[in-house]
Protein backbone atom coordinates (compact mmCIF):
# COMPACT_ATOMS: atom_id res chain seq x y z
CA UNK A 1 0.00 0.00 0.00
CA UNK A 2 1.65 3.41 -1.21
CA UNK A 3 0.70 5.82 1.51
CA UNK A 4 1.93 9.72 1.58
CA UNK A 5 4.08 11.37 3.94
CA UNK A 6 2.51 14.09 6.72
CA UNK A 7 4.32 16.71 4.43
CA UNK A 8 3.11 15.88 1.55
CA UNK A 9 -0.28 15.74 2.63
CA UNK A 10 -0.88 18.51 5.07
CA UNK A 11 -4.62 17.07 5.14
CA UNK A 12 -3.40 14.26 7.18
CA UNK A 13 -1.89 16.17 10.27
CA UNK A 14 -4.95 18.00 10.00
CA UNK A 15 -7.01 14.91 10.62
CA UNK A 16 -5.03 14.70 14.01
CA UNK A 17 -4.80 17.67 15.31
CA UNK A 18 -7.71 17.82 17.57
CA UNK A 19 -7.04 14.05 18.49
CA UNK A 20 -7.18 13.43 22.43
CA UNK A 21 -4.54 12.00 24.12
CA UNK A 22 -6.35 8.85 25.67
CA UNK A 23 -7.88 5.65 24.78
CA UNK A 24 -11.11 6.48 23.40
CA UNK A 25 -12.55 3.71 25.44
CA UNK A 26 -11.31 4.86 29.03
CA UNK A 27 -12.43 8.14 27.97
CA UNK A 28 -16.17 7.87 29.26
CA UNK A 29 -18.21 9.66 31.85
CA UNK A 30 -19.42 6.39 32.27
CA UNK A 31 -15.76 5.37 33.79
CA UNK A 32 -16.10 4.56 37.76
CA UNK A 33 -14.96 6.75 40.53
CA UNK A 34 -12.02 4.80 42.00
CA UNK A 35 -12.40 2.77 45.16
CA UNK A 36 -9.97 3.64 47.71
CA UNK A 37 -6.46 2.44 48.28
CA UNK A 38 -5.52 -0.02 50.85
CA UNK A 39 -4.99 1.79 54.09
CA UNK A 40 -3.45 -0.38 56.93
CA UNK A 41 -3.05 -4.27 57.36
CA UNK A 42 -5.36 -6.92 56.20
CA UNK A 43 -5.54 -10.93 55.33
CA UNK A 44 -6.96 -12.90 52.21
CA UNK A 45 -6.99 -16.35 50.92
CA UNK A 46 -6.17 -15.23 47.91
CA UNK A 47 -4.55 -11.99 46.75
CA UNK A 48 -4.77 -10.83 43.34
CA UNK A 49 -2.39 -8.08 41.97
CA UNK A 50 -3.79 -6.06 38.36
CA UNK A 51 -6.81 -5.11 37.48
CA UNK A 52 -6.87 -5.85 34.16
CA UNK A 53 -8.76 -9.16 32.37
CA UNK A 54 -6.13 -11.30 34.05
CA UNK A 55 -6.74 -10.16 37.47
CA UNK A 56 -10.23 -9.13 37.12
CA UNK A 57 -10.79 -12.62 35.90
CA UNK A 58 -9.06 -14.85 38.42
CA UNK A 59 -10.40 -12.70 41.27
CA UNK A 60 -14.01 -13.62 39.81
CA UNK A 61 -13.76 -16.86 39.35
CA UNK A 62 -12.18 -17.62 42.51
CA UNK A 63 -15.45 -16.43 43.99
CA UNK A 64 -17.34 -18.58 41.39
CA UNK A 65 -15.51 -21.62 42.18
CA UNK A 66 -15.64 -20.61 46.37
CA UNK A 67 -18.13 -17.38 46.85
CA UNK A 68 -17.04 -17.91 50.81
CA UNK A 69 -13.22 -17.32 49.50
CA UNK A 70 -11.54 -14.04 51.24
CA UNK A 71 -10.53 -12.60 47.87
CA UNK A 72 -8.44 -9.24 47.80
CA UNK A 73 -7.69 -7.20 44.36
CA UNK A 74 -4.65 -4.86 44.66
CA UNK A 75 -4.31 -2.65 41.00
CA UNK A 76 -1.63 0.25 41.10
CA UNK A 77 -3.70 3.02 39.02
CA UNK A 78 -7.58 2.18 38.17
CA UNK A 79 -8.72 -1.22 36.87
CA UNK A 80 -8.58 -1.51 32.94
CA UNK A 81 -6.52 1.67 32.98
CA UNK A 82 -3.33 -0.06 30.71
CA UNK A 83 -3.70 -2.77 27.90
CA UNK A 84 -7.18 -3.71 28.97
CA UNK A 85 -8.83 -0.37 27.90
CA UNK A 86 -6.38 1.00 25.48
CA UNK A 87 -6.85 -2.68 23.00
CA UNK A 88 -8.92 -3.18 19.64
CA UNK A 89 -11.70 -5.04 21.77
CA UNK A 90 -11.15 -8.37 19.09
CA UNK A 91 -12.15 -10.77 21.27
CA UNK A 92 -10.82 -13.75 19.70
CA UNK A 93 -11.73 -17.99 20.83
CA UNK A 94 -8.02 -18.08 19.55
CA UNK A 95 -5.60 -18.98 23.12
CA UNK A 96 -2.61 -19.08 20.49
CA UNK A 97 -2.21 -15.65 19.22
CA UNK A 98 -4.04 -17.57 15.74
CA UNK A 99 -4.12 -20.67 14.12
CA UNK A 100 -0.93 -20.48 12.22
CA UNK A 101 0.76 -19.86 15.66
CA UNK A 102 -1.02 -22.27 17.28
CA UNK A 103 0.09 -24.99 14.63
CA UNK A 104 3.55 -23.91 14.48
CA UNK A 105 4.03 -23.99 18.67
CA UNK A 106 1.67 -26.62 19.64
CA UNK A 107 0.43 -28.59 16.90
CA UNK A 108 -0.28 -31.48 18.58
CA UNK A 109 -2.51 -30.26 20.91
CA UNK A 110 -4.21 -27.31 19.03
CA UNK A 111 -7.33 -29.15 18.75
CA UNK A 112 -7.79 -29.33 22.19
CA UNK A 113 -6.50 -25.52 22.70
CA UNK A 114 -8.80 -24.64 20.05
CA UNK A 115 -12.21 -26.87 21.70
CA UNK A 116 -10.82 -25.07 25.32
CA UNK A 117 -10.68 -21.59 23.43
CA UNK A 118 -14.07 -21.65 22.49
CA UNK A 119 -15.79 -22.47 25.58
CA UNK A 120 -13.56 -19.64 26.95
CA UNK A 121 -15.24 -17.50 24.70
CA UNK A 122 -19.19 -18.71 25.09
CA UNK A 123 -18.36 -18.42 28.72
CA UNK A 124 -17.36 -14.65 28.34
CA UNK A 125 -20.32 -14.07 26.69
CA UNK A 126 -22.58 -15.53 29.37
CA UNK A 127 -20.70 -13.84 31.96
CA UNK A 128 -21.11 -10.73 30.02
CA UNK A 129 -25.14 -11.92 29.46
CA UNK A 130 -25.30 -12.93 33.15
CA UNK A 131 -23.96 -9.81 34.84
CA UNK A 132 -25.77 -7.33 32.24
CA UNK A 133 -22.37 -5.84 31.60
CA UNK A 134 -23.39 -3.18 28.48
CA UNK A 135 -19.93 -3.27 26.60
CA UNK A 136 -21.34 -4.39 23.34
CA UNK A 137 -20.35 -7.64 23.05
CA UNK A 138 -20.65 -8.92 19.10
CA UNK A 139 -19.95 -12.18 17.58
CA UNK A 140 -18.95 -11.07 14.20
CA UNK A 141 -16.07 -13.35 13.23
CA UNK A 142 -13.64 -11.22 11.69
CA UNK A 143 -11.76 -10.67 7.92
CA UNK A 144 -8.55 -10.75 7.06
CA UNK A 145 -7.60 -8.50 3.93
CA UNK A 146 -5.01 -8.54 1.46
CA UNK A 147 -3.60 -5.37 -0.22
CA UNK A 148 -1.09 -7.39 -2.63
CA UNK A 149 -1.37 -10.51 -4.31
CA UNK A 150 1.57 -12.13 -2.22
CA UNK A 151 -0.48 -12.09 0.68
CA UNK A 152 -2.81 -14.65 -0.64
CA UNK A 153 0.14 -17.08 -0.92
CA UNK A 154 -0.98 -20.35 0.37
CA UNK A 155 -4.54 -18.56 1.48
CA UNK A 156 -6.37 -21.56 0.11
CA UNK A 157 -4.44 -23.70 2.17
CA UNK A 158 -5.02 -21.55 5.31
CA UNK A 159 -8.61 -21.61 4.61
CA UNK A 160 -9.28 -25.62 4.39
CA UNK A 161 -6.83 -26.44 7.72
CA UNK A 162 -9.11 -23.25 9.61
CA UNK A 163 -12.11 -25.36 8.64
CA UNK A 164 -10.54 -28.39 10.08
CA UNK A 165 -10.60 -26.87 13.12
CA UNK A 166 -14.38 -25.72 12.73
CA UNK A 167 -13.92 -22.32 11.62
CA UNK A 168 -16.15 -21.26 9.58
CA UNK A 169 -13.34 -19.72 6.88
CA UNK A 170 -14.52 -18.92 3.48
CA UNK A 171 -11.64 -17.48 0.83
CA UNK A 172 -13.06 -14.72 -0.90
CA UNK A 173 -11.84 -12.36 -4.18
CA UNK A 174 -11.51 -8.59 -4.99
CA UNK A 175 -15.04 -8.39 -5.04
CA UNK A 176 -16.11 -10.80 -2.14
CA UNK A 177 -13.97 -9.10 -0.01
CA UNK A 178 -15.03 -5.60 -0.75
CA UNK A 179 -18.25 -6.90 -0.46
CA UNK A 180 -17.99 -7.00 3.02
CA UNK A 181 -15.74 -4.03 3.27
CA UNK A 182 -15.12 -1.74 0.53
CA UNK A 183 -11.61 -0.70 -0.45
CA UNK A 184 -9.85 -0.07 -3.25
CA UNK A 185 -6.97 -1.32 -2.25
CA UNK A 186 -8.12 -5.20 -1.89
CA UNK A 187 -7.19 -7.66 -3.89
CA UNK A 188 -8.76 -10.42 -1.98
CA UNK A 189 -9.10 -12.23 1.73
CA UNK A 190 -10.57 -14.70 4.14
CA UNK A 191 -13.55 -14.60 6.23
CA UNK A 192 -13.87 -15.99 9.62
CA UNK A 193 -17.70 -15.96 10.30
CA UNK A 194 -17.42 -17.29 13.97
CA UNK A 195 -15.03 -17.26 16.70
CA UNK A 196 -14.42 -13.94 17.14
CA UNK A 197 -16.33 -10.77 18.58
CA UNK A 198 -15.81 -7.41 19.16
CA UNK A 199 -15.96 -5.84 22.58
CA UNK A 200 -15.51 -2.75 24.17
CA UNK A 201 -12.66 -3.43 26.32
CA UNK A 202 -12.83 -0.50 28.98
CA UNK A 203 -16.54 -1.72 29.75
CA UNK A 204 -15.84 -5.07 30.00
CA UNK A 205 -13.34 -4.45 32.40
CA UNK A 206 -15.58 -1.90 34.17
CA UNK A 207 -18.30 -4.63 34.44
CA UNK A 208 -16.16 -7.54 35.62
CA UNK A 209 -14.81 -5.04 37.91
CA UNK A 210 -18.66 -4.34 39.16
CA UNK A 211 -19.17 -8.05 39.48
CA UNK A 212 -16.19 -8.46 41.56
CA UNK A 213 -17.36 -5.73 43.98
CA UNK A 214 -20.94 -7.38 44.16
CA UNK A 215 -19.69 -11.18 45.11
CA UNK A 216 -17.58 -9.38 48.07
CA UNK A 217 -13.97 -9.38 46.79
CA UNK A 218 -12.60 -6.32 48.11
CA UNK A 219 -10.94 -4.24 45.37
CA UNK A 220 -8.07 -1.78 46.01
CA UNK A 221 -6.94 0.96 43.81
CA UNK A 222 -4.07 3.16 43.51
CA UNK A 223 -2.15 0.68 45.89
CA UNK A 224 0.91 -0.11 43.67
CA UNK A 225 2.55 -3.74 45.29
CA UNK A 226 5.90 -2.78 45.84
CA UNK A 227 6.85 -6.31 47.59
CA UNK A 228 6.43 -9.91 47.68
CA UNK A 229 7.92 -11.75 50.29
CA UNK A 230 7.73 -14.99 52.45
CA UNK A 231 5.94 -15.02 55.85
CA UNK A 232 5.16 -18.32 57.38
CA UNK A 233 3.14 -20.49 55.53
CA UNK A 234 2.01 -17.64 53.36
CA UNK A 235 3.12 -14.03 51.14
CA UNK A 236 2.93 -10.55 51.93
CA UNK A 237 2.23 -7.64 49.52
CA UNK A 238 3.36 -4.18 50.55
CA UNK A 239 1.36 -1.97 48.63
CA UNK A 240 0.19 1.45 49.15
CA UNK A 241 -0.48 2.26 52.31
CA UNK A 242 -0.50 -1.10 54.02
CA UNK A 243 0.12 -5.06 53.72
CA UNK A 244 -1.71 -8.06 52.36
CA UNK A 245 -1.30 -10.78 54.09
CA UNK A 246 -2.45 -13.73 51.88
CA UNK A 247 -2.42 -17.77 51.63
CA UNK A 248 -1.73 -17.49 48.30
CA UNK A 249 -0.76 -14.66 45.28
CA UNK A 250 -1.92 -14.87 41.55
CA UNK A 251 0.20 -12.04 39.06
CA UNK A 252 -1.85 -10.71 36.18
CA UNK A 253 0.52 -7.60 35.91
CA UNK A 254 0.75 -8.06 32.17
CA UNK A 255 3.98 -6.16 30.96
CA UNK A 256 4.89 -5.00 34.42
CA UNK A 257 5.71 -8.22 35.95
CA UNK A 258 9.48 -8.70 35.89
CA UNK A 259 9.23 -5.44 38.47
CA UNK A 260 7.91 -7.89 41.21
CA UNK A 261 9.09 -11.73 39.77
CA UNK A 262 12.46 -10.95 38.09
CA UNK A 263 12.70 -14.31 36.26
CA UNK A 264 9.54 -13.12 33.97
CA UNK A 265 11.69 -10.48 32.42
CA UNK A 266 13.68 -13.32 30.65
CA UNK A 267 10.63 -13.92 28.43
CA UNK A 268 8.32 -10.96 28.23
CA UNK A 269 9.23 -7.75 26.73
CA UNK A 270 7.09 -4.40 26.34
CA UNK A 271 6.02 -3.64 23.15
CA UNK A 272 4.20 -0.34 22.58
CA UNK A 273 1.10 -0.42 19.98
CA UNK A 274 -0.68 2.94 18.88
CA UNK A 275 -4.48 3.47 17.64
CA UNK A 276 -6.22 5.94 16.27
CA UNK A 277 -10.19 6.69 16.72
CA UNK A 278 -12.42 8.55 13.93
CA UNK A 279 -15.23 10.72 14.87
CA UNK A 280 -18.34 9.26 14.31
CA UNK A 281 -18.88 8.76 10.64
CA UNK A 282 -21.75 10.10 8.74
CA UNK A 283 -24.48 7.67 7.38
CA UNK A 284 -23.03 8.43 3.93
CA UNK A 285 -19.65 7.67 5.29
CA UNK A 286 -21.04 4.24 6.53
CA UNK A 287 -22.55 3.51 3.60
CA UNK A 288 -19.52 3.86 1.28
CA UNK A 289 -17.45 1.30 3.51
CA UNK A 290 -21.16 -1.64 2.98
CA UNK A 291 -19.14 -2.29 6.52
CA UNK A 292 -22.72 -4.27 7.29
CA UNK A 293 -21.26 -7.29 9.28
CA UNK A 294 -19.44 -4.88 11.31
CA UNK A 295 -16.80 -7.43 11.35
CA UNK A 296 -13.35 -6.58 12.79
CA UNK A 297 -10.32 -7.03 10.48
CA UNK A 298 -7.14 -6.74 9.88
CA UNK A 299 -4.71 -6.88 6.52
CA UNK A 300 -2.01 -9.81 5.87
CA UNK A 301 0.73 -7.93 5.51
CA UNK A 302 3.46 -9.01 8.59
CA UNK A 303 3.34 -5.21 9.63
CA UNK A 304 -0.67 -4.97 9.92
CA UNK A 305 -3.29 -3.00 11.04
CA UNK A 306 -6.04 -3.97 13.14
CA UNK A 307 -9.97 -2.04 12.55
CA UNK A 308 -13.59 -2.16 13.65
CA UNK A 309 -16.13 -0.05 14.02
CA UNK A 310 -17.71 1.06 17.20
CA UNK A 311 -21.43 1.26 18.68
CA UNK A 312 -21.57 4.90 17.42
CA UNK A 313 -19.99 3.84 14.27
CA UNK A 314 -16.22 5.35 14.45
CA UNK A 315 -13.63 3.43 13.23
CA UNK A 316 -11.23 2.06 14.98
CA UNK A 317 -7.68 1.47 13.42
CA UNK A 318 -4.76 0.49 15.61
CA UNK A 319 -1.16 -1.56 14.60
CA UNK A 320 1.89 -1.59 12.29
CA UNK A 321 4.40 -0.07 14.59
CA UNK A 322 5.36 -2.90 17.07
CA UNK A 323 7.41 -0.24 19.24
CA UNK A 324 10.30 -1.68 21.80
CA UNK A 325 12.24 1.15 23.23
CA UNK A 326 15.73 -0.12 23.67
CA UNK A 327 16.09 -1.35 27.43
CA UNK A 328 12.31 -2.23 27.51
CA UNK A 329 11.31 1.23 29.18
CA UNK A 330 7.83 2.06 30.03
CA UNK A 331 7.81 5.42 30.37
CA UNK A 332 3.86 6.52 30.27
CA UNK A 333 5.37 9.44 27.49
CA UNK A 334 5.38 6.73 24.73
CA UNK A 335 1.24 6.53 25.33
CA UNK A 336 1.06 9.29 22.25
CA UNK A 337 3.92 9.15 19.57
CA UNK A 338 3.25 11.63 16.56
CA UNK A 339 5.35 10.01 14.22
CA UNK A 340 3.38 7.05 13.94
CA UNK A 341 -0.01 8.55 14.34
CA UNK A 342 0.66 10.41 11.41
CA UNK A 343 1.71 7.01 9.74
CA UNK A 344 -1.27 5.39 10.98
CA UNK A 345 -3.63 8.24 9.52
CA UNK A 346 -1.64 8.17 6.26
CA UNK A 347 -2.36 4.87 6.02
CA UNK A 348 -5.88 4.79 6.99
CA UNK A 349 -7.01 7.41 4.40
CA UNK A 350 -4.40 4.93 1.74
CA UNK A 351 -7.36 2.70 2.65
CA UNK A 352 -10.26 4.02 2.76
CA UNK A 353 -9.64 7.50 0.60
CA UNK A 354 -13.46 7.98 0.63
CA UNK A 355 -13.28 9.20 4.07
CA UNK A 356 -11.35 11.99 2.98
CA UNK A 357 -11.66 14.97 5.67
CA UNK A 358 -12.48 12.76 8.59
CA UNK A 359 -10.92 13.61 11.86
CA UNK A 360 -9.61 11.82 14.58
CA UNK A 361 -10.71 12.29 17.93
CA UNK A 362 -8.56 10.08 19.87
CA UNK A 363 -5.28 8.95 19.58
CA UNK A 364 -3.32 6.42 22.38
CA UNK A 365 -0.93 3.98 22.78
CA UNK A 366 -0.59 0.71 24.82
CA UNK A 367 2.28 -1.50 26.19
CA UNK A 368 1.43 -5.44 25.00
CA UNK A 369 3.67 -8.11 26.95
CA UNK A 370 4.93 -9.90 23.91
CA UNK A 371 6.78 -13.13 24.58
CA UNK A 372 8.65 -14.87 21.30
CA UNK A 373 5.90 -17.27 21.17
CA UNK A 374 3.23 -15.10 21.02
CA UNK A 375 0.97 -17.10 23.29
CA UNK A 376 0.79 -17.01 27.28
CA UNK A 377 3.07 -18.79 29.53
CA UNK A 378 2.37 -19.82 33.37
CA UNK A 379 4.28 -20.48 36.43
CA UNK A 380 4.62 -20.63 39.71
CA UNK A 381 7.05 -19.33 42.42
CA UNK A 382 7.29 -18.90 46.52
CA UNK A 383 6.87 -22.89 46.72
CA UNK A 384 3.42 -23.06 44.68
CA UNK A 385 2.07 -19.76 46.58
CA UNK A 386 2.07 -17.78 44.05
CA UNK A 387 1.35 -18.04 40.63
CA UNK A 388 1.41 -15.73 37.28
CA UNK A 389 0.57 -15.66 33.38
CA UNK A 390 1.51 -13.01 31.08
CA UNK A 391 3.12 -13.00 27.13
CA UNK A 392 -0.64 -12.96 26.12
CA UNK A 393 1.43 -10.62 23.10
CA UNK A 394 -1.51 -8.71 21.00
CA UNK A 395 -4.48 -11.33 21.40
CA UNK A 396 -4.92 -11.41 25.09
CA UNK A 397 -9.18 -10.07 25.66
CA UNK A 398 -10.52 -13.40 25.38
CA UNK A 399 -7.25 -15.49 26.48
CA UNK A 400 -6.85 -13.80 29.37
CA UNK A 401 -10.29 -15.39 31.44
CA UNK A 402 -8.43 -19.00 30.40
CA UNK A 403 -5.03 -17.77 31.93
CA UNK A 404 -7.46 -16.76 34.62
CA UNK A 405 -8.67 -20.41 35.26
CA UNK A 406 -4.79 -21.44 35.06
CA UNK A 407 -4.33 -19.44 37.48
CA UNK A 408 -6.62 -20.36 40.00
CA UNK A 409 -5.67 -24.72 39.31
CA UNK A 410 -2.04 -23.89 39.46
CA UNK A 411 -2.76 -22.48 42.74
CA UNK A 412 -5.05 -25.28 44.47
CA UNK A 413 -2.28 -27.60 43.03
CA UNK A 414 -4.64 -29.05 40.79
CA UNK A 415 -4.20 -32.01 37.61
CA UNK A 416 -6.72 -30.76 35.52
CA UNK A 417 -7.11 -30.56 31.38
CA UNK A 418 -6.05 -27.23 31.44
CA UNK A 419 -2.60 -27.89 33.78
CA UNK A 420 -1.59 -30.51 31.55
CA UNK A 421 -1.29 -28.55 28.70
CA UNK A 422 2.17 -28.57 27.19
CA UNK A 423 1.18 -24.85 26.63
CA UNK A 424 1.05 -24.40 30.35
CA UNK A 425 4.15 -26.33 31.79
CA UNK A 426 6.66 -25.30 28.71
CA UNK A 427 8.26 -21.39 28.53
CA UNK A 428 8.72 -19.78 25.45
CA UNK A 429 12.54 -19.25 24.32
CA UNK A 430 13.38 -16.75 26.40
CA UNK A 431 14.68 -13.41 25.00
CA UNK A 432 18.49 -12.35 25.26
CA UNK A 433 19.95 -10.28 28.20
CA UNK A 434 20.22 -6.19 27.30
CA UNK A 435 22.10 -4.62 25.63
CA UNK A 436 21.48 -7.94 22.89
CA UNK A 437 17.77 -7.85 23.17
CA UNK A 438 17.43 -4.74 21.75
CA UNK A 439 19.79 -5.36 18.96
CA UNK A 440 18.05 -8.57 18.41
CA UNK A 441 14.51 -7.05 18.36
CA UNK A 442 14.93 -3.89 16.42
CA UNK A 443 17.00 -6.17 13.67
CA UNK A 444 14.10 -8.18 14.37
CA UNK A 445 11.77 -5.55 13.47
CA UNK A 446 13.51 -4.09 10.40
CA UNK A 447 13.62 -7.68 8.39
CA UNK A 448 10.02 -7.96 9.41
CA UNK A 449 9.38 -4.36 7.14
CA UNK A 450 11.69 -5.38 4.65
CA UNK A 451 9.81 -8.76 3.97
CA UNK A 452 6.60 -6.29 3.37
CA UNK A 453 8.53 -4.61 1.14
CA UNK A 454 10.17 -7.52 -0.64
CA UNK A 455 6.42 -9.54 -1.41
CA UNK A 456 6.50 -11.31 1.76
CA UNK A 457 10.03 -13.31 1.02
CA UNK A 458 11.75 -13.93 4.96
CA UNK A 459 15.34 -12.93 4.68
CA UNK A 460 18.23 -15.38 6.51
CA UNK A 461 17.64 -13.48 9.78
CA UNK A 462 14.13 -14.45 10.36
CA UNK A 463 14.09 -17.91 8.59
CA UNK A 464 17.03 -18.92 11.48
CA UNK A 465 14.95 -16.95 14.28
CA UNK A 466 11.54 -19.35 13.08
CA UNK A 467 14.06 -22.06 13.15
CA UNK A 468 15.25 -21.18 16.55
CA UNK A 469 11.40 -20.49 17.70
CA UNK A 470 12.28 -17.13 18.64
CA UNK A 471 9.74 -14.23 17.15
CA UNK A 472 8.17 -10.73 17.38
CA UNK A 473 5.23 -9.38 17.06
CA UNK A 474 2.56 -7.61 18.45
C1 LIG B 1 -2.92 -1.02 21.76
C2 LIG B 1 -3.27 -2.44 22.09
C3 LIG B 1 -4.16 -3.14 21.27
C4 LIG B 1 -4.51 -4.46 21.56
N1 LIG B 1 -5.49 -5.06 20.82
C5 LIG B 1 -5.95 -6.27 21.21
C6 LIG B 1 -7.09 -6.85 20.59
O1 LIG B 1 -7.76 -6.24 19.75
N2 LIG B 1 -7.45 -8.11 20.97
C7 LIG B 1 -6.79 -8.79 21.94
O2 LIG B 1 -7.15 -9.93 22.23
N3 LIG B 1 -5.75 -8.23 22.60
C8 LIG B 1 -5.33 -6.99 22.29
N4 LIG B 1 -4.33 -6.40 22.99
C9 LIG B 1 -3.74 -7.15 24.12
C10 LIG B 1 -4.67 -7.16 25.34
O3 LIG B 1 -5.10 -5.85 25.61
C11 LIG B 1 -3.92 -7.76 26.54
O4 LIG B 1 -3.47 -9.06 26.18
C12 LIG B 1 -4.76 -7.89 27.80
O5 LIG B 1 -5.48 -6.71 28.05
C13 LIG B 1 -3.83 -8.21 28.96
O6 LIG B 1 -4.54 -8.10 30.17
P1 LIG B 1 -3.72 -8.17 31.54
O7 LIG B 1 -4.71 -8.07 32.63
O8 LIG B 1 -2.85 -9.38 31.53
O9 LIG B 1 -2.74 -6.92 31.51
P2 LIG B 1 -3.05 -5.35 31.74
O10 LIG B 1 -4.33 -4.95 31.13
O11 LIG B 1 -1.82 -4.64 31.31
O12 LIG B 1 -3.24 -5.23 33.28
C14 LIG B 1 -2.18 -5.32 34.19
C15 LIG B 1 -2.58 -4.48 35.39
O13 LIG B 1 -1.65 -4.69 36.45
C16 LIG B 1 -1.46 -3.47 37.11
N5 LIG B 1 -0.19 -3.53 37.82
C17 LIG B 1 1.05 -3.63 37.30
N6 LIG B 1 1.97 -3.68 38.26
C18 LIG B 1 1.30 -3.63 39.43
C19 LIG B 1 1.70 -3.63 40.79
N7 LIG B 1 3.00 -3.71 41.13
N8 LIG B 1 0.76 -3.54 41.76
C20 LIG B 1 -0.57 -3.47 41.43
N9 LIG B 1 -1.00 -3.45 40.15
C21 LIG B 1 -0.08 -3.54 39.17
C22 LIG B 1 -1.46 -2.45 35.99
O14 LIG B 1 -1.71 -1.14 36.48
C23 LIG B 1 -2.54 -2.98 35.08
O15 LIG B 1 -3.81 -2.41 35.34
C24 LIG B 1 -3.93 -5.10 22.70
C25 LIG B 1 -3.05 -4.41 23.52
C26 LIG B 1 -2.72 -3.09 23.24
C27 LIG B 1 -1.80 -2.34 24.15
Amino acid sequence: MRTPTAAQSPSIARSLAEARPASFWLDSPDAPEPVPALAGDTTADLAVVGGGFTGLWTALLAKERDPAADVVLLESKTAGHAASGRNGGFCSASLTHGLANGLERFPRELALLERLGEENLSEIGATIAAEGIDCDFQLTGELSVATAAWQLDGAAQDVAKAREFGYEADLLDAGGIRAELNSPVYVGGIRHANKNAMVDPARLAWGLRRACLARGVRVYENSRVRSVSEAGSGLVLQAGYGAVRAGRVALGTGAFMPALLRRVGNWVVPVWDYVLMTEPLSPSQLDSLGWTHRRGASDMGNQFHYFRLTRDNRVLWGGYDAVYYNGGRRADDYATSPDTFLKLAAHFFAMFPQLEGVRFSHAWGGVIDTCSRFSAFFGTAHRGRLAYAAGYTGLGVGATRFGANVLLDLLAGADTERTRLSMVRSKPVPFPPEPLRSAVIQATRASIARADRNEGKRDLWLRTLDRLGLGFDS
